[in-house]
Order: structure tokens, then sequence, then C-alpha cells
């Protein structure tokens, strides 16, 4: 159970979780709670502290004390602490899945899964740390013209101090860690603002990196509403680096946040461009899963499928045949098709589908809706005229534009504020790497759906979609700054003979 056996100290006697700070479990001198409803029940599951600006200011500055010396701390010793706390989650994945069951409704086997691949993310870090961060450079001045060799410079990868890790709601618990692991093997400490939906489950993470034994005040936990207590963290100048992972929110913040490096991942529409000589078993297959998905609430989940008139009766056929077979209902029973975060979110995705309702669209399904559960849909015959052609719904419910063009394909995906990831289906190499050069994304998946792993290949959106790039050796370079030491030797006083 949530809260209970070594994890009884994260909550509080009346059963709201408290906020981690200087290696102490706290409850806020504010002394309000934020509810976490769980999404199938609608009912308040957990609740959490709202924290103070006070205690974000003593989470920072004890933060920047830890990080001066974990700087000083070697490689292997932080490798060392990294690959315990990978065990601890790891043995602990059963209460962290429960709460992601109860707070996002991720089916049951998923929630297990995204536990287990933390574990692993965080012990593939710890060893790329100490190869990357093991080598320096050795320049010498005589390319320089009119110099002797007389400068030597040495570059080392020096840690950049309090990196604020904001995790988004559908992975709470991995996209934590993809933030925390790196920053901590670079040798800089984590201030950790979890969604508020998956709060519950990133405190039982957190408590694992408390049990493996990490020095008190580098790794902190702020819990709250990102309205409230988001604007203090982000602008705080005690702050150098911010690792954020969600929606709009990311482009409000990288206006806001002062002169410190920013890694932004944010949303996606990711387009599935299908060509007429593609297998369209393998094509469909890809569509469901990379649609539906943890009921399509996925940045990578294929957001618009893009096919040639010639198959698309064909395709859509195939992708219908599947979505009926697609089980929906509770977390729990661990169903593909589970009710999506929030109520506000339901209705939004209602809008999308309501909008393409009027304006003609064909439905293949009935649209269905119990609460914050809506059954899987795909949409075709849609226009660009509709908002589901261009907005995120994150749910699972998927348009399907025809095209006559591979052309009119590249166009719709280019067209899109966002630029994160893309797939194309067809038998023809030469072909599908033309239209991966032509799609403005920062990933292109051929003959298959996009998806953001394996954790350590690079991940990263253009226009909208992000700043930087990610996967655990560029988000280890990410936190890191170079410093140079340059040795200025006296000139040589030799004579040419
Ligand atoms: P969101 O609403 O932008 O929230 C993301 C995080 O920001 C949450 O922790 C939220 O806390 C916090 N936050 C809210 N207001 C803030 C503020 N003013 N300052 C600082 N932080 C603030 O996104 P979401 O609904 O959780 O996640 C869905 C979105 O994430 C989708 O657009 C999806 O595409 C995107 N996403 C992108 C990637 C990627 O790698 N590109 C991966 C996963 C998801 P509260 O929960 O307390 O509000």
């Amino acid at each position: 159970m949530a809260g209970s056996g070594v994890f009884a100290e994260i909550k509080d006697g009346d059963g709201v979780f408290r906020y981690y700070s200087d290696g102490e479990w706290k409850a806020s001198a504010s002394g309000k709670s934020v509810p976490i409803i769980n999404p199938t029940t609608r009912n308040t599951h957990f609740k959490v502290q709202a924290c103070t600006q006070e205690e974000v200011n003593k989470i920072v500055e004890s933060a920047r004390a830890a990080q001066k010396l974990w700087a000083k701390t070697p490689l292997w010793k932080r490798a060392e602490l990294l690959h315990r706390a990978a065990a601890v989650l790891k043995e602990h994945k059963a209460p962290i899945a429960e709460c992601l069951v109860k707070e996002i409704a991720k089916p049951a086997k998923d929630a297990v899964t995204e536990v287990v691949r933390s574990g692993d993310l965080i012990s593939y870090c710890a060893e790329e740390g100490v190869r990357i961060l093991g080598e320096g450079k050795f320049l010498v001045s005589d390319s320089f013209p009119g110099n002797e060799r007389t400068k030597y410079c040495l570059t080392s990868k020096i840690p950049l101090g309090v990196v604020l890790a904001i995790p988004p709601f559908n992975y709470p618990v991995n996209l934590a860690v993809s933030k925390i692991a790196p920053a901590l093997i670079a040798g800089n400490s984590i201030v950790l603002k979890p969604p508020t939906q998956g709060a519950v489950a990133a405190l039982h993470m957190v408590h694992c990196f408390h049990l493996a034994g990490f020095p008190r005040g580098l790794i902190s936990c702020v819990t709250g509403k990102g309205s409230e207590i988001g604007d203090f963290l982000t602008m705080h100048p005690g702050v150098s680096c911010i690792s954020f992972t969600g929606g709009d929110t990311g482009i409000a913040i990288s206006k806001k946040a002062g002169m410190i490096p920013l890694q932004m991942e944010l949303g996606g529409k990711d387009a599935c461009i299908i060509l007429e000589d593609a297998d369209l078993d393998l094509g469909a297959a890809n569509v469901v899963k990379g649609g539906f998905s943890y009921s399509g609430q996925r940045c990578t989940a294929v957001k618009v499928v893009l096919v040639m008139e010639s198959v698309a009766d064909e395709l859509v056929e195939k992708v219908n045949a599947k979505v009926r077979k697609l089980t929906v209902g509770a977390p729990e029973d661990d169903c593909d098709i589970t009710p999506v975060v929030t109520e506000s979110s339901a209705n939004f995705i209602e809008g999308l589908v309501m909008d393409a309702k009027q304006k003609g669209a064909t439905f293949c399904q009935e649209y269905r809706r119990e609460g914050n559960l809506i059954w899987p849909l795909l949409l075709d015959h849609v226009r660009p005229d509709m908002r589901i052609a261009w907005e995120e719904p994150f749910g699972p419910v998927l348009p399907v534009i025809r095209i006559n063009s591979v052309e009119e394909g590249i166009h719709h995906c280019n067209a899109s504020n966002f630029g994160l990831q893309g797939c194309v289906f067809t038998r023809d190499i030469n072909k599908a790497i033309l239209i991966s050069d032509a799609m403005e994304t920062g990933t292109v998946q051929i003959n298959s759906a996009p998806a953001r792993g394996p954790d350590h290949f690079p991940f990263q959106g253009l226009k909208d979609s992000g700043i930087g790039s990610q996967g655990i050796t560029n988000s280890i370079n990410m936190m890191t700054k170079i410093k140079s030491t340059v040795i200025n030797l006296p000139t040589p006083s030799y004579t040419m003979g």
C-alpha cells in the first residue's frame, strides 16, 4: 500500500504525503494540501503538501551547499550511489506502480514497466557518466599564427549547480529520473517539482534515493500546484539549469527563466505517413500501438495519420479491426484504454471530437464517454480546417487525413507548430530517407511508430516541441559546462641549429 512499510515516513499522521528537504520528510508550514484526484473514481485519492516560497528558498540553499561537496565526490562514488538507488527503486516497483495506477490511471503492467525502465535508466546513466565525464581534452597553442607551443589548455566538464527538474504527469517517475540521474552523475544537485497527478509516485521514487544514502540536501522534492509555486521555482536565482517536460507551460517558462541552460521537451503532433507500397498490416499495427497506447497520452503518440488515398480504405479497415479488440476500462484490470488524467482533459478531447463532427469527419466508431473514460475513436476524412488536424488531443482519438501525394503529407507535417517525431511506412528505403530528410521533426522512425526510447538514443523536438537534445549522453553533457585551464610556459630560448 502507498506510504506504508519502508515508505511510512513519507506520510504524516493525517495521511498527507510530506515533501523532502535537506534529507528529511517534512510537513509544510502552509498547513495546506493539494488533492490528487483518481482519474477512474474521480475522488480524492492522495494529498500532498502545498510548499511555501520560504520552504523553496531553504531547499535551494541546502541544494547549493550540498552541490559544492558533491562536485568533489569521485565519479565512481556517485555512480555507486546511483546503482544503489536503481536497485532500491526496482525492489519497490510494486508500491510505486500502484501509485501510478491510482494517480494517473496507468494500466497496471505499464506502471510496473515504467518503474523498472527507470531503474535501468539510472544504472545506464551512472555507467555512461563515469566514461564520458572521466575524459577531458588537451590542446596546444601552435595552431594560432605567431604563437610558440607555449600554451597548454586542459578542458574538463564541470557541473552547473542546482538543476530544477519538472516532469509531466504521463511519466512522473521515468521522466523525473531521466533528469535526476544525469544531473547527479555530472555533479549537480537536484530540486524536483513533480506533476500534481503523479506526485505520490514521484515521492516514493525520491525515497528510494534517500534509502540509497545520498548526502543531505543533494536531492529535494517540492510539492504544490505548478500554477502556484512554478514561477517562483523557475525564476529562482539559485537555480542554475531547468530541465522541463510538459506542454505549452514550457514555452512560458523559457520566456521567464534567467540566463541559464534550458532543456525543454514539449508537445508533439507526430505524423504517420503511409505510402502506397507500405506493408499495411505493419502500418495498421503501429498506428494502433502508436496512437492508443496509454490512451494516447504520450508525447510521441501517433497524433495524425497521413495516408495515400489509394490505400486509405484498406488501412482504415485494418486499423478499425484492431481498435475493436482494444479493451476499455480500469487501469487495475490492465485495460488498453483507461480514463484520461483529468476531467478537463476529457472535456478538451470532447471539444476536438465535436468540432470534427460539426465539420464532417467520418466517425469509424460511435463516440462514447463515461466520466474521464473515452472509448477509442478513429476519425476518417479529417480535413485541415478541423482543429484535430493540428491540436494535440492527448487522448484515445486519432485523425486520418487522406493525401494524394507524398509532398502533401510532408507539407502537413511541416506546417505544424510542433516538430517532435514522425514516422513513414514504405518498402522503399531510399524514399524513406528522402522523406525523413524533408520532415521537420527531431526524429523520424522508418517503418515503426514514434517512440522516445531506448533511453540513450538522442531525443529532441524542433519548433514548439523543445529546446536542446536529450537521451542519456546528451543530458549529461547538457548539465555540464566546459572548464578550461591554460598553462602558460615560458617562451623557449632554443636556437635553431
Ligand atoms: P503541463 O501541464 O505543461 O505540466 C508539466 C509540469 O509543469 C507539471 O509538473 C506541472 O505541475 C508543471 N507546471 C505547471 N505550471 C507551471 C509553472 N507555471 N511553472 C513551472 N511548472 C509548472 O503538461 P502535462 O499535462 O503534465 O503533460 C502533458 C504534456 O507534456 C503534453 O503536451 C505532452 O506532449 C508533453 N510531453 C512531452 C514530452 C517530450 O518529451 N517532448 C514527454 C511527455 C509529455 P502541476 O501538475 O502541479 O500543474
